[in-house]
């Protein structure tokens, strides 16, 4: 059954614009479309907020307080289909696939998932205006033309890698070049003077284009085909952190592009909204934050790498090692789905012997609370977009260690451009290795921590220029930055474009 927690106020004479936000089930982009929706509910917009039972309980106390605020962003619940894509009950969420095997089942249960939605809003009450759907979710381009109301792709990734995607598929490089590590010139980024700009190369294997993935095939050029389609694009990034690609995309896709990020600099300074971030946190904050407290400042080194990547049994272990070994105080996040006697066992010796300098989470990490304490002077991550704008927007540089995605892609713009993060090294997605293979080593590590963490003059001047970024974070979402005016704008948008029939005739 449906479940509605309606938090509209139906007494108002006039009728405010009505959004509708469909995210893609994945934490990463969850989270960002729910810092947007209350973003845009302050701004005087209603939103309807499309999420399952189970992705909606571990957003719950954002929902509690959504309503204790009388924000007007009423969540929807609808039954995730998992037994008719061949999923098992409850797998609602990518962090939740028990295997990579079922990410085409958990696609198909997307598409179905699609049919539902269109069902319930054609009933909705208040209808909407408009939906910002997630690019994931190509089916939504159907669904606002049989409800004949506007629809805007969101975009969760980095644009560099959303604009050397998009250009790689339109000119075919995906099809017409097959050596997957051939350099090649980005087009469009030339008619920049900017020397970066027009050497700019990349490859296939960094640039894998949107859901590459066997058995998705489809996929890739529906979801293009929805981004053309669509009436304009919603981006959570800022324009001084990629100018140059957020520049040439706006170009190249020929529409309202309306870069709205960092969204997790949203609630910025309210710890209790913050800590319930995403999911329970599976940690006692008074513990943790008590802990962080007695660090000396930017001594204390997170090492996480977001919600979907698994790190193999004994990579875990080269990581403790090389943590152990550079004497680095940190805290580190092991996932659920990551655990075995191996792992536990290995853990209880490394706590024992670091539990003065280190703390291990096991599970959910209230990460952007972490990254934004005074005492957090480095950051390991595999650059997931989120994990990356949440450094960013604190000040933390980084140890760049991509796994797949867009996360090469990433890493390139934090080591080479904006020089606030050291490689840890890998050249290939995490799935090009053989099973026993253990691509970073503890000493590979020890060195990356050690240069990161270290006070030479590089380690000093990475962080001053992370500072500088962090300054242009925060500015872009103040009243006259640029992701504030663009919020603006996209409100504006939603509130007096007229609604356009199937032929684009204003209705
Ligand atoms: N996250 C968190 N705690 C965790 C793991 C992840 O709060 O233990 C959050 C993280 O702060 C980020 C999101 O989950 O907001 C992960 O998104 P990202 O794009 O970094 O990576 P993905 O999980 O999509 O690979």
């Amino acid at each position: 059954q449906t479940t509605i927690i309606n938090g509209f106020n139906n007494n108002t004479t006039t009728t405010p614009p009505h959004v509708v936000l469909v995210p893609l089930m994945a934490q990463g982009h969850i989270i960002p479309m729910l810092d947007m929706a209350r973003l845009l509910a302050e701004r005087g917009v209603r939103v309807t907020f499309i999420t399952t039972p189970v992705n909606g309980s571990r957003i719950k106390p954002i929902i509690g307080r959504v309503h204790e605020s009388n924000l007007p962003i009423n969540f929807i619940e609808l039954p995730f289909p998992c037994a008719e894509a061949g999923l098992p009950l409850g797998c609602e969420n990518c962090d939740l696939l028990p295997s990579k095997d079922l990410i085409v089942n958990f696609f198909d249960a997307i598409r179905l998932f699609g049919h539902s939605i269109e069902q319930h809003l054609k009933d909705l009450v208040p209808r909407p205006t408009c939906m910002i759907n997630d690019m994931s979710n190509p089916w939504a381009a159907n669904v606002a033309r049989s409800l004949n109301i506007r629809r805007l792709v969101f975009h969760g990734p980095s644009c560099i890698y959303i604009y050397c995607s998009y250009v790689f598929q339109l000119h075919k490089i995906y099809e017409t070049v097959t050596d997957e590590f051939e350099e090649i010139a980005v087009p469009g980024l030339t008619d920049n003077d900017d020397v970066v700009s027009q050497s700019f190369k990349e490859c296939k294997l960094h640039a894998p284009g949107w859901l590459n993935w066997p058995g998705l095939e489809k996929l890739p050029g529906e979801a293009l085909h929805a981004e053309e389609t669509a009436d304009g694009v919603v981006m959570n990034t800022f324009d001084d952190i990629e100018p140059m690609f957020v520049e040439a995309y706006k170009m190249v896709i020929g529409k309202d592009v309306w870069t709205v990020g960092p969204l997790c600099l949203y609630d910025k300074d309210d710890f209790c909204a913050r800590i319930e971030r995403g999911n329970k946190a599976a940690v006692d904050p008074e513990k943790l934050f008590g802990w962080l407290d007695s660090m000396e400042e930017r001594s204390v080194l997170y090492v996480s790498f977001g919600s979907l990547t698994r790190m193999k049994v004994g990579q875990i272990l080269e990581i403790g090692s090389g943590i152990e070994a550079s004497g680095v105080p940190s805290i580190w996040v092991i996932k659920d789905v990551e655990k075995c006697s191996e792992v536990e066992e290995w853990l209880e010796g490394f706590e024992k012997r670091m539990s003065l300098t280190s703390f291990v989470i096991k599970g959910w990490a209230p990460q952007a609370v972490i990254l934004s304490h005074k005492a957090v002077g480095g950051f390991v991550s595999h650059c997931g977009w989120n994990s990356t704008l949440e450094a960013v927007s604190n000040g933390v540089p980084m140890i760049t260690w991509p796994q797949f995605g867009d996360q090469f892609l990433n890493e390139r713009l934090v080591v080479q451009l904006l020089r606030i993060g050291i490689a840890i090294g890998v050249k290939k997605p995490a799935f090009y290795y053989a099973e026993d293979e253990i691509p970073v080593k503890k000493d590979d590590v020890e060195r990356a921590v050690g240069s990161l963490m270290g006070d030479g003059v590089e380690a000093e001047e990475r962080r001053i220029r992370a500072r500088e970024i962090k300054k242009k974070a925060v500015k872009a979402m103040e009243e006259g930055g640029s992701s504030y005016e663009n919020i603006t704008r996209l409100v504006e948008y939603i509130k007096h474009e007229p609604c356009k029939d199937v032929q684009g005739t204003e209705v």
